[in-house]
């Protein structure tokens, strides 16, 4: 021998085209890689670095290192390879070790792509659904109107039975927000039926036809003021285009992207065929809110009580308590908080109204 040889890495080693293996050490030696055995030393392989095969460092899976005759020397010892390799000059880790950090790289991509799902349904919707109202043809939500009204003329509604002069006073006090709201008196009808099953409420339809059922007048008893604050809750509704926002929001990204880039009015007729689908979507809390604070600026701008429709929220607790529960309540829901909320809005209003009062 020449020169000490290092040992590079211990392992076993194949002969040529067998499974068979033996404990063996590979040592540099003379400029050649030598596989030595472990017992008794003896040389089994031997070749010049650059004539060896070398599998890439994949994690901690052993690494073959075969020999020109076929011969394969395994190693778990990884550092051990590498190292000799930088000693020859060649690269230590390799592409399926770059390749086996893909996991983290993987990783990290789920997590952006879950961070960009979020933005853009965070972001993306409400901001395509701004668009889609903002390229809404007036004839889509007079269509939908339309539609809403033939579909519960038909199944729900009857003629209202109310006497002449009690619907008339509800008009002139209609009359008197209407012409305080953004889209002025003219872009409301206000209409009166028989709810029968629906019974007590009020709704809006997004092209400014609004709805009072006689039941829920009658529930009003006396009280036009709390009636007339029930209606400018629905003005709320369709100066803030709540019911168009809550369909478009339905429709989501694909539904959006169609509506905006394609024909609107096929998008929209889907839904409109399965007629009064706007009176299945429930507002959200957030938007009875907004209606809430609206009907308390409305009111109080006509001169009348801010808070007159806190009364009406009264009324439908009492109702709650007696009867275990009525339909309204369930498109109106939280009905307490709101009272407050309603109150507190309508002090707010008041003082920045300088408390003049009506
Ligand atoms: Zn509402």
């Amino acid at each position: 021998m020449v020169s000490d040889p290092a040992i590079v890495a211990a392992g076993e080693w194949h002969p040529p085209g067998s499974s068979r293996s033996q404990e063996a050490r590979l040592v540099a030696r003379d400029g050649k890689l030598v596989v030595l055995a472990t017992q008794g030393g003896v040389p089994l392989a031997e070749a010049a670095p650059a004539r060896l095969a070398i599998s890439a460092r994949v994690g901690s899976i052993p690494r073959r290192i075969t020999f020109p005759d076929g011969s394969v020397f395994e190693t778990r010892d990884n550092a051990g390879i590498d190292a000799c390799l930088v000693a020859q000059g060649r690269r230590g880790a390799g592409v399926v070790h770059w390749l086996e950090q893909f996991r983290l790289r993987l990783a990290v991509i789920v997590l952006v792509a879950f961070v960009l799902g979020g933005a853009v349904y965070r972001w993306g919707v409400p901001a395509l659904v701004e668009v889609a109202i903002w390229v809404t043809p007036p004839a889509v939500p007079q269509l939908m109107a339309k539609t809403t009204m033939e579909t519960l003329d038909v199944t729900a509604f009857s003629p209202t039975a109310l006497a002449g002069s009690r619907r008339r006073e509800i008009e002139a006090g209609f009359a008197r927000i209407a012409a305080r709201s953004s889209r002025g008196a003219a872009a409301y009808t206000l209409n009166f039926c028989d709810g029968g099953l629906i019974g007590p409420n009020a709704f809006a339809l997004p092209d400014g036809t609004l709805v009072v059922t006689d039941q829920l007048v009658e529930m009003a008893g006396t009280d036009t003021e709390l009636i007339v604050a029930v209606l400018a809750h629905e003005i709320g509704h369709v100066e803030l285009e709540h019911s168009l926002r809550q369909l478009y929001r339905a429709a989501g990204m694909a539904g959006l992207i169609m509506l905006i880039a394609g024909d609107i009015g096929v998008g929209v007729e889907d839904i409109l065929a399965q007629g009064g689908g706007l009176l299945a979507l429930s507002h959200s809390r957030s938007a009875e809110r907004e209606a809430d604070r609206r009907s308390v600026e409305l009111m109080a701008a006509a001169g009348y009580d801010p808070a007159a429709i806190a009364r009406f929220f009264a009324l439908l607790e009492d109702r709650l308590g007696d009867r275990g529960g009525a339909t309204i309540l369930s498109t109106h829901p939280d009905t307490p908080e709101r009272r407050k909320a309603v109150l507190d809005h309508a002090r707010r209003v008041s003082e920045a109204r300088g408390t003049a009062g009506p």
